[in-house]
């Protein structure tokens, strides 16, 4: 077993950490103002900075680095993930900036897996390309969503007209406030008496199609996430789309969901990682310079143990989003469910302890607007929802065990 990068690792991990030094994150201070200064009417719009930083992303090679060719580089899971952790150190301008970002980055990659090569040409290559930008809709109001099964907008089929009718409510639809989000995958019931998993339906929605309409914008622990287009939330009234948009076979939509969901959990984990490590730098900067008691926070041994206890949770988190994303380049998905449920309960709880330590080492400063700790915290928060709570993940995790031990 190799535990050193490759030399395609280590030349995009370099070029990623010059890109950040070069411009992320001199453009976080510009971004925050420019998204300040909007008037409502403009609130979702993106930032012209971050415009600029995917034209720098482009020239810099990084742009899609992680899509199939033609899409986009061609790089594994492996070969990408040390440039996706990076961009988690800037989570709201860098995964954008390379076309890595949520949702986005499980769409392109459900329509290139199961797409067909018209819905391909429609909506994949302009993604690919930066053309519009997506959102996927599963999550609903009413019913609880960390169980997909439970998903019931209705999906009907009307053979006749050659088109699906689709009806009821999304919420957290990221992506969706943006006037770039051209496009939704929305996840419906289809076959509610069919078996549990083939119950669901898949398809492709252009945001224009009559009876969509977002009803308002929903915010994570106070923070709109601008920059990235917000999260929805969406109704859908006899909306109407022709039947060659489902993606798949009909009713299969939950498999087909699953299988998305698992590059999508693996990205952000890396990115958790990157915020970790950004969190950690503040840290070590911050605590030889503050003194307190007559000696720095660095040489109080219980600031120590924040240093010391920080540094070798990220390694491990770090060791299972590289064993994650080999399996994910080596296995199926189904082999590989069980790797990213168990990043998914540890890269979280890691980035939340990592930031929260940074916060409290900072003082109040670290709940202020001076530094990004405040926003890191709100996105390592979130991530022990978004993508499937904690709880479910570490039920996959004993199911997978547990099935071991049954005869
Ligand atoms: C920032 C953000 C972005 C998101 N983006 C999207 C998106 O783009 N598209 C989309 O469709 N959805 C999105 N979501 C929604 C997200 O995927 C769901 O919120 C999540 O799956 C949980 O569903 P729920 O909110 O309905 O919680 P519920 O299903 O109501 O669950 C509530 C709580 O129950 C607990 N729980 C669940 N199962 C178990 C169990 N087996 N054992 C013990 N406890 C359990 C968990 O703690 C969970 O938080 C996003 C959410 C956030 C916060």
């Amino acid at each position: 077993m190799d535990f050193s990068l490759s030399r395609t690792q280590e030349q995009w991990q370099a070029a990623m950490a010059e890109f950040l030094e070069a411009e992320v994150y001199p453009a976080e201070p510009i971004a925050r103002a420019e998204v300040a200064a909007l008037t409502p009417e403009q609130r979702w719009q993106r930032p012209e900075v971050l415009s600029r930083l995917v034209e720098a992303a482009r020239g810099a090679g990084l742009w899609g680095l992680w899509l199939p060719e033609p899409y986009g580089g061609g790089l594994s899971h492996l070969d990408f993930a040390p440039v996706v952790e990076l961009s988690g150190r800037s989570p709201h301008l860098a995964p954008e900036a390379i076309n890595a970002n949520s949702p986005d980055i499980g769409n392109m990659e459900l329509l290139q897996r199961f797409g067909t090569d018209a819905q391909r040409a429609e909506w994949l290559e302009p993604l690919a390309a930066g053309e519009f930008r997506s959102s996927f809709a599963m999550t609903e109001p009413d019913v609880a969503s960390s169980d997909a099964g439970n998903i019931a907008t209705s999906i009907e089929v009307d053979e006749a007209a050659g088109q699906v009718v689709i009806n009821g409510r999304k919420w957290w639809s990221s992506g969706a406030m943006s006037p770039d989000c051209r496009v939704l995958l929305v996840m419906g019931k289809s076959n509610p008496r069919g078996q549990r998993h083939q119950q669901h339906s898949l398809v492709i929605v252009p945001m224009d199609t009559p009876g969509v309409q977002v009803e308002r914008a929903m915010t994570v622990l106070g923070f709109p996430d601008a920059c990235t287009g917000g999260h929805g939330e969406i109704s859908f009234t006899d909306v109407r789309v022709p039947l060659s948009n489902v993606v798949g076979d009909l009713h299969r939509g939950f498999g087909l969901a699953q299988a998305r969901m698992a590059p999508t959990r693996l990205m952000h984990c890396l990115k958790l990682i990157g915020v970790a490590e950004r969190a950690f730098d503040l840290m070590a900067q911050r605590v030889p310079k503050r003194v307190v008691f007559g000696r720095p926070l660095a040489q109080q041994g219980l600031v120590q143990q924040w240093i010391a206890h920080s540094r070798v949770e990220i390694d491990q988190a770090r060791l299972l989003g590289y064993r994650a994303a080999w399996s994910l380049d080596h296995k199926d998905d189904q082999d590989s469910a069980a790797a990213i449920s168990a990043l998914k309960v540890v890269a979280p709880a890691m980035a939340s302890r990592v930031v929260d330590r940074a916060i409290q080492a900072h003082g109040a400063l670290g709940l202020s607007q001076d530094t990004p700790l405040a926003e890191l915290n709100a996105y390592a928060r979130q991530m022990h929802i978004a993508d499937g709570p904690d709880e479910v993940h570490m039920m996959a995790v004993a199911r997978h065990e547990l099935r071991r031990y049954s005869s």
